[in-house]
């Protein structure tokens, strides 16, 4: 090699350390403007402050990179100091595992809990319909050691002229079996006014898939002091849903479940599309536990078996599915229910594989 490629070399890694030393006084200043940022409230992102700074720049710019190239370099470094504020912003949001580190446990009255390396199921018919089907469902799970039922007394349902739950009628129905089975309720509101109202029947306040943006029942549903089962929004992103659940925390309510119920996407297969990256995902990212919906995801009977059971080993917390003593007269979601018959050997083969996970 010749001297003088050698000496160019040589010139160039000092110049690279010299980058080098100012991009990282350069993070540490943007970590500074992020702190202040967070504090002001103001946003991360500011589009106007970085066409300013590329203006300048281009108009100092004398070669031998033309401005386009200038440009993209600047916009790189400018992105890896928004992404740096956005993730030290993550540290204060209350339901990051950033700022706590240990599992978020949810505990109820009847010793059941949703966390804590247990694997736990909440089972039941889709709507409440009369108190002799809730009773029927109820039993079966109650003889299988099962600790909650769910049913919804509030249906958000696509079209205003399909049944649309029993309303405080049907709360009543599952508080009457709850005390005559033992079993936590949970049951879907809808309207933030119905917390008050539905707190005396509840024992998980949840929130459905079309509700989990609507943040004035979030706020509601942290003032309550009752746990929240969270679904995903039907085309909510993760960090989304991840803020969704930051509403109902940072109004006070710590006890959390998230729940997956599947994304629409363009596959029909199934009714959604169960994102089972989701759960270590949200897993990773929050303290919150972890539920799957493999009924309202998959809508398929066929592979819900499956499906809970993959759930279970990318570490949910539990599973959700629907279950109707005769799906085939169901007023809601006729087709995707179990009748106890599939609910038995799903239950028998989901408890198997629970032991497989639990800790
Ligand atoms: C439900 O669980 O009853 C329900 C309506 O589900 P989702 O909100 O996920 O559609
Ligand atoms: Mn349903």
């Amino acid at each position: 090699m010749s001297n003088e490629l050698e000496s160019l070399r040589e010139r160039i890694e000092v110049i690279n350390d010299e980058i080098l030393a100012l991009l990282q006084e350069r993070g540490s200043l943007a970590k500074k403007i992020g702190e202040e940022k967070r504090k002001q409230g103001t946003q991360v992102y500011d589009p106007q402050r970085e066409k300013e700074m590329l203006n300048h720049l281009i108009d100092n710019n004398k070669g031998p990179y033309n401005d386009n190239t200038i440009k993209q370099l600047f916009k790189e470094i400018f992105k890896a100091s928004t992404d740096l504020q956005k993730s030290e912003n993550e540290k204060h949001l209350y339901v990051s595992r950033k700022l706590k580190p240990e599992d978020t446990i949810v505990q109820f009255d009847n010793g059941a809990i949703i966390g804590n390396n247990k694997k736990t199921f909440v089972f039941g018919p889709c709507s409440v319909e009369s108190q002799e089907q809730v009773d029927t469902v109820a039993k079966d799970l109650a003889d299988r050691g099962e600790k909650f039922i769910r049913g919804g007394a509030f249906k958000p349902r696509t079209s205003p002229y399909d049944f649309q739950g029993l309303g405080e009628e049907g709360l009543k129905i599952l508080k009457n079996s709850k005390d005559k089975y033992g079993l936590n309720v949970v049951s879907e509101i809808v309207n933030p006014a119905h917390f008050e109202m539905a707190d005396e029947y509840l024992d998980v306040f949840q929130i459905g898939a079309r509700n989990m943006q609507n943040f004035e029942l979030l706020k509601e549903a942290g003032k309550t002091n009752k746990p929240i089962l969270l679904k995903r929004g039907l085309s909510a992103t993760i960090e989304e849903f991840i803020y969704a659940a930051e509403y109902i925390h940072s109004k006070g309510n710590n006890n959390i479940i998230l729940c997956e119920r599947g994304i629409r996407t363009y596959e029909t297969a199934t009714r959604n599309t169960l994102d089972i990256s989701a759960v270590p995902i949200l897993k990773q990212g929050t303290h919150l536990p972890v539920m799957v919906d493999v009924t309202h995801s998959t809508g398929r009977k066929d592979i819900m078996l499956p499906c809970a059971k993959a759930a279970l080993a990318v570490g949910a917390d539990g599973v959700m599915a629907e279950v109707h003593p005769d799906p085939s007269v169901a007023l809601s979601d006729a087709g995707q229910q179990m009748d106890l018959n599939e609910f038995d050997s799903f239950h028998k083969e989901i408890v198997q594989a629970a032991k497989l996970y639990e800790k």
